[in-house]
């Protein structure tokens, strides 16, 4: 086991190195890349994934049908419910249990899925980190050794992928980085104090925790002196809270875009214009309802194929995440595309009395040029109106706030959907393990929502 663990230290040293350079690469080099990967992972699902196989077989495809990412079109794309009902179809044949992590969502959509990791994809993402950690490692002043307060739900995948990469590598103690991991379900109160103990460098939450958390540590004089940097994923920090942190906190923000089914898809870069794409290991289309592709520059829902993960193997995968491509390169001189916004779920849209349907973005545009609102739900209650759920900047003149929130909102939807009350919360309520939404459906309509 000890010879293992130094053959996984040296590699993942030597990985680390090389990754770091990777969005650097010419855009031919990273397709390359990807489309070797692609083959293999191809190659390997028609083997020992039962899901590939046979639809592969009922369609007349072979692996040597796939050597561009394009070719993934002529696959179905597999729906979320499809993983849930039958988890096994999805799954390597051939991977023993005991090489496998096993992860699941709590399903704040209603459909919990579990998503089995082999153990070479984790140590493998690892590696794959540095890409944005070699952004992180300027503000943080050292590479190593230094400590990282993670704030998670209850079932912390999080927690189990650092403990399988720290049980698989030699290095000394002092030079891991030492992780701090606390519930968001625990008091603001509680998790300041466990913070303050703790001292760390870097702050790992939820976007929409960030969204409540740092209004409360701005309007209670709380500040963490040991902190350089903040960073977010799961879902989104609002532009609002982002300010805040970066402005009178004085800390650089950093997002990633990671799910459970495909651990690093992008991670934001020093010029903040979006989500630069891992697109040799999670290459990602946008496709409209019917499901064919659309250009950069137009929103839709994001299509993911996970290239690296051989444990539950994801190909043409909805994650319902409402996303735009973005159509200009990166200042920064990185050559991984970009994903301009991820812009809410495509659950969420909002029934009008004129018979129409507004999308989640109209409500979020409204509501986020406000630089005061650090977060929103918006409760959807019967006959066309609603009320609004508000985290605003300690300080805010909630009266202008208020008249001229209202006078947008009319504008914008006169009597198509009434807004009625604004409730000023320190907290948005958050499903058990899983991530508040902005748009919450009628209880009348709940029923509806979880059938098939
Ligand atoms: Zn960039």
């Amino acid at each position: 086991m000890f010879l293992e663990n130094l053959y996984w230290t040296a590699y993942l040293a030597y990985r680390a190195r090389q990754q770091a350079r990777v969005p650097f690469l010419p855009q031919e080099e990273i397709i390359r890349r990807q489309r070797k990967r692609l083959h293999e992972m191809v190659a390997y699902a028609y083997r020992h994934v039962p899901y590939y196989r046979e639809t592969m077989r009922a369609r007349g495809l072979t692996p040597d049908d796939f050597y561009t990412v394009e070719a993934l079109e002529r696959l179905p794309i597999i729906e979320r419910s499809a993983v849930q009902e039958a988890p096994e179809r999805f799954r390597s044949e051939i991977i023993p249990q005991d090489r496998l992590l096993y992860t699941h969502s709590s399903g704040s959509m209603g459909i919990p899925i579990e998503v089995w990791h082999d153990h070479r994809a984790v140590l493998e993402n690892a590696s794959h980190g540095e890409r944005q950690r070699a952004i992180y490692t300027r503000f943080i002043g050292q590479a190593l050794g230094y400590r990282e307060t993670v704030l998670i739900s209850i079932a912390s995948v999080a927690g189990d992928t650092q403990g399988l990469v720290a049980s698989r590598l030699a290095l000394p103690r002092a030079l891991r980085i030492q992780r701090q991991y606390l519930k968001m379900a625990d008091s603001f109160e509680h998790n300041v104090r466990e913070i303050q103990r703790f001292r760390p460098h870097v702050l790992h939450s939820h976007g929409s925790y960030l969204n409540a958390f740092f209004p409360y540590l701005y309007a209670h004089g709380i500040t963490f002196p040991s902190l350089k940097l903040v960073t977010f994923s799961s879902d989104n920090l609002f532009p609002g809270a982002r300010r805040l942190i970066e402005e009178e906190f004085g800390l650089p923000v950093f997002g990633t875009y990671q799910t459970i089914e495909a651990f690093q898809i992008g991670f934001e870069c020093e010029a903040k214009r979006g989500y630069h794409l891992n697109i040799d290991l999670y290459p990602l289309r946008i496709v409209d309802e019917a499901g064919r592709t659309v250009p950069p520059g137009e929103t839709g829902e994001v299509v993911i194929s996970n290239l690296v993960n051989r444990g539950t193997v994801l190909l043409n995968y909805r994650l319902r995440d409402l996303a735009v491509l973005s159509t200009e390169p990166c200042p920064c001189g990185r050559n991984l595309p970009l994903l301009a916004c991820i812009e809410g779920r495509n659950d969420e849209f909002i029934p009008l009395a004129s018979g129409g349907r507004a999308h989640p973005t109209t409500v979020r545009t409204l509501l986020i040029i406000h630089p005061e609102i650090c977060q929103f739900q918006v409760l959807i209650l019967p006959r066309y109106t609603c009320d609004v759920r508000l985290i605003v900047r300690p300080g805010c003149d909630r009266e202008a706030l208020e008249r001229s929130l209202r006078a947008d909102w009319q504008q914008r939807f006169g009597e198509a959907l009434r807004l009625r009350h604004i409730h000023y919360v320190r907290e948005i309520p958050r499903p058990p393990g899983g991530k508040p939404r902005i748009i919450l459906p009628c209880p009348e309509e709940d029923g509806e929502e979880g059938s098939p």
